[in-house]
Order: C-alpha cells, then sequence, then structure tokens
C-alpha cells in the first residue's frame, strides 16, 4: 500500500481533531493506501495537539512534523520535552505562522486539509493551491476573501480544490453525476438556534445561546455564523468560486433537519440531493478519498424511522446576511475580504459581550458602505483592506447606540 501524506492545518479544532479520526479510520480500512497525519498544526489547544500525535503514533504512524502556530503559546525547551517523543522522526516541531506555509508546500505532502478558521487560514491555503496540491478545503474564509486570485492559482498549478464544507460537498456529489452543467445550485441551511425566533429574541440573544446549534457541533465562530446565518452568505460565495457559477444561480432553503446536504437543479429541472447523518466526517473522508468511497465512521441514516424532511424559504427579513452574501458573490473584487474581516471582529465582540447578536450583521454591511471598492485587487490590496476593515468595524462597534446589556 503507498502512503498518503497528509497535512492537517487546524488540527486541533472541530474539524481538525474529525480529520484525525477520518485518517486512522482509513488506515485501517482502505485497501489501497496506508494513510498518515504527517503534519499537524495547533494555535492554543496544545493539550488536543498532544493527544492527537500520540494517537497517531498508536495507530501505527507518528507525525513527521508538529507546528506551533502561535509561539507565544509553548517555548521550544517545553515543546521538546512534551512532544518531541510523539514525533515519528526527530527534529520536526516548528513554531510560527509562517510553518504552515511551509508545510502546505512540502514535497513530502499529498494532501492538505485547511481547517484553520478565518483570515488566518489564507496563506497556508494559498500555499498549497500555488504548490500544486490537493486541498481539502474547510477553511471557507479564504474563498470568501480572494476567492479570483485563489481560483486563478488553482487554474494555473493543477491544484484540487476539494470542498469539504457539506453543502460544497453535497453540491459536487450531486454534479458528478451529470455531464451537463448546473442551473442552480440550492444551498440547505438548518436556520441555526433563531430559525424560529422573533427579531426581538434575537435583539436579545446570549452568547450561549447563539452557540448551541440545534443539529451540528463545530468550532464557536462558525456556530455564531450559522446562528445569524452569516456562514451561508460565506457558503454563497464560497460556491460562486468553488463552482464558477454566478449569484443568481445560487439559491438558499432553510431544511432543519441537516439531511440533506445541498441539491442541484439541472436545465431540465431536475433535481439531484446528496443525503446523509449531520456529521463532518462523511465529506471530510469525501475529499480525502475521491473518486472511491470507502466504509466511513458515519453510521447510515436508519430506515427504520420516518425521516421527517422539510424545506422551506428563506426569511430574508430576518436572516439580512443572506441578502449580504448574495450581494458580495454578486460583484467580486474587494467585497468578499472586507465583509469577512468585519464579521470575524463583530463575532469577537459578540461573544464578549460588547455588542449585541443583532448588531453583527449591520456592522459587515457598514463597513463594506464604508469601503471604497476595487473590482481587481492583488493579494497584498485584499490583506490592506482586510486590516482597514477590522478597525473600522471596531470604530463603528463603539459609536452604536444601545450596547448589550451586561
Ligand atoms: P475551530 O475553532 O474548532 O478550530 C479552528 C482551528 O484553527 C484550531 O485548530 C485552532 O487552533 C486554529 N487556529 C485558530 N486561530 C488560528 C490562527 N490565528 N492561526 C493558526 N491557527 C489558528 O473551528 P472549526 O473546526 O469549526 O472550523 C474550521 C474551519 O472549517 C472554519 O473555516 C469553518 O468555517 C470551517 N467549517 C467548519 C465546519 C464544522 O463542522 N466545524 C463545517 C464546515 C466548515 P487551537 O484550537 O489550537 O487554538
Ligand atoms: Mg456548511
Amino acid at each position: 500500500r503507498s502512503t498518503v501524506n497528509v497535512a492537517v492545518l487546524g488540527a486541533t479544532g472541530s474539524i481538525g481533531t474529525s480529520t484525525a479520526e477520518v485518517i486512522g479510520h482509513l488506515n485501517r480500512i482502505d485497501p489501497d493506501h496506508a494513510w498518515r497525519l504527517w503534519a499537524a498544526s495547533g494555535h492554543n489547544n496544545l493539550d488536543v495537539l498532544e493527544t492527537l500525535a500520540g494517537q497517531a503514533g498508536r495507530d501505527g504512524r507518528a507525525p513527521a512534523r508538529l507546528i506551533f502556530s502561535d509561539p507565544s503559546s509553548i517555548s521550544p525547551e517545553t515543546a521538546t520535552r512534551r512532544f518531541e517523543s510523539l514525533l515519528g522522526e526527530p527534529g520536526g516541531l516548528r513554531f510560527g505562522p509562517d510553518q504552515l506555509v511551509d508545510a502546505a508546500r512540502d514535497a513530502d505532502v499529498d494532501v492538505v486539509v485547511a481547517a484553520i478558521v478565518g483570515r488566518a487560514g489564507l496563506e497556508s491555503t494559498v500555499a498549497a493551491v500555488e504548490a500544486g496540491k490537493r486541498v481539502a478545503l474547510a477553511n471557507k474564509e479564504t474563498l470568501v476573501v480572494a476567492g479570483g486570485l485563489v481560483s486563478e492559482k488553482a487554474a494555473q498549478s493543477d491544484a484540487q480544490l476539494l470542498p469539504v464544507d457539506s453543502e460544497h460537498s453535497a453540491i459536487w456529489q450531486c454534479i458528478a453525476h451529470s455531464p451537463s452543467p448546473a442551473k442552480r445550485l440550492i444551498l440547505t441551511a438548518s436556520g441555526g438556534p433563531f430559525r424560529s425566533a422573533s427579531a426581538a429574541e434575537m435583539r436579545e440573544a446570549t452568547p450561549d445561546g447563539a452557540l448551541a446549534h440545534p443539529t451540528w457541533q463545530m468550532g464557536r465562530k462558525i456556530s455564531i455564523d450559522s446562528a445569524t446565518m452569516m456562514n451561508k452568505a460565506l457558503e454563497i460565495i464560497e460556491a460562486r468560486w468553488l463552482f464558477d457559477v454566478s449569484a443568481d444561480q445560487i439559491e438558499v432553503m432553510i431544511h432543519p433537519q441537516s439531511i440533506i446536504h445541498s441539491m442541484v437543479e439541472f436545465q431540465d429541472s431536475s433535481v439531484l440531493a446528496q443525503l446523509s447523518p449531520p456529521d463532518m466526517r462523511l465529506p471530510i473522508q469525501y475529499a480525502l478519498t475521491h473518486p472511491r468511497r470507502l466504509r466511513c465512521p458515519t453510521p447510515p441514516l436508519d430506515r427504520q424511522q420516518t425521516w421527517d424532511l422539510s424545506l422551506q424559504p428563506v426569511d430574508l427579513d430576518r436572516f439580512p446576511a443572506l441578502t449580504l452574501g448574495f450581494e458580495v458573490a454578486r460583484v467580486g473584487g474587494t467585497a468578499g475580504a472586507v465583509v469577512n474581516a468585519a464579521n470575524e471582529v463583530a463575532v469577537g465582540l459578540f461573544l464578549d459581550g460588547e455588542i449585541r447578536f443583532t448588531d453583527i450583521v449591520p456592522l459587515c454591511q457598514k463597513t463594506l458602505e464604508n469601503h471604497t471598492f476595487e473590482q481587481r485587487p492583488g493579494l497584498a490590496r485584499l490583506l490592506e483592506l482586510d486590516q482597514w476593515a477590522r478597525q473600522e468595524t471596531r470604530h463603528c462597534a463603539e459609536r452604536l447606540s444601545s450596547p448589550p446589556r451586561r
């Protein structure tokens, strides 16, 4: 069996730990390949990194590299004492964000799993694309910030950008069944914890309430994004770039059960859908093994139960994030970088109790309005704008008239 070396960037997060589990599973059941967690990165959750590296060693292949992307989280001496023995070969402890880029490009790496949250995942994802890797993409923010540039680079380098996001995995799986192009992509959305909440209830929402997602267990940032439906807005933009469609070819429907992960409509109005339980191990595994389908740790849907599947149109008045997402997907240029940065800051301010839940999306809109739009920015310009938008959002937040009650 030839070995597939996987670099999991953001290994200590929700997607990262599920990916490490899938790699261990594949290593046991794949008749054709051995699978190795070749590199794993952690930022602050170093206990999790230790557990993952130890488990990989017990599964048979200890990692070649462990990356501490926040060097202030551990000293090299402590890292050596705690982590050196967990490596498959000596000298593989690395410190600082540049090491993410280094691992993403390494000639030994076959697949890069981009599982860092937010704009922090951009450089390493871009590096993997430039190096022509197979990139299993969870970090949707990279496409939101720089979708046009990343698509161009992928075309030049022959990199494969394979979606991990469940909706985009579903669309990808449906598209694969037709030689004719799709007419429309229909993203499903659970509606999050406030699917049926009134505007007044959303105004009083607390961080704990907003973090309590009804169907998915995820990291904090994407959980808040799901509650505002900014996650779906980011996914509209992600779909626009991944599948090279226009904004008006994308629709969103509410599907509270999170079983239908998305749908594709073709010219003849036939609609294909992909169904599976709400468990990220399946789309992660498919991105790793595509086009092969192997047994997955996700249990199958239970045919002894009634499947209660409902689909409803979205309420754009209660979820203005969607309108914003369609607008950004339509105009492209610098809009995605600005909205993404504004949203990252606004989510942080909400989690810190500084702003209301219902301030998040208006702050993104305001920051977008306040910026000078450019149609064809380079990467350096996008990163400058990212910094500008973070500051601008903080300024706008300070001027809000009614902060939350403490
Ligand atoms: P988590 O918050 O659970 O994990 C984030 C990961 O990124 C952790 O490994 C974290 O390290 C690391 N990290 C955080 N900040 C930095 C930084 N500045 N530099 C380098 N690494 C950093 O997030 P999720 O796993 O939920 O999400 C990851 C990505 O996948 C996001 O883009 C999200 O939108 C996307 N996604 C997630 C889904 C899910 O089900 N969770 C579904 C679909 C997409 P540490 O923990 O050590 O601090
Ligand atoms: Mg998703």
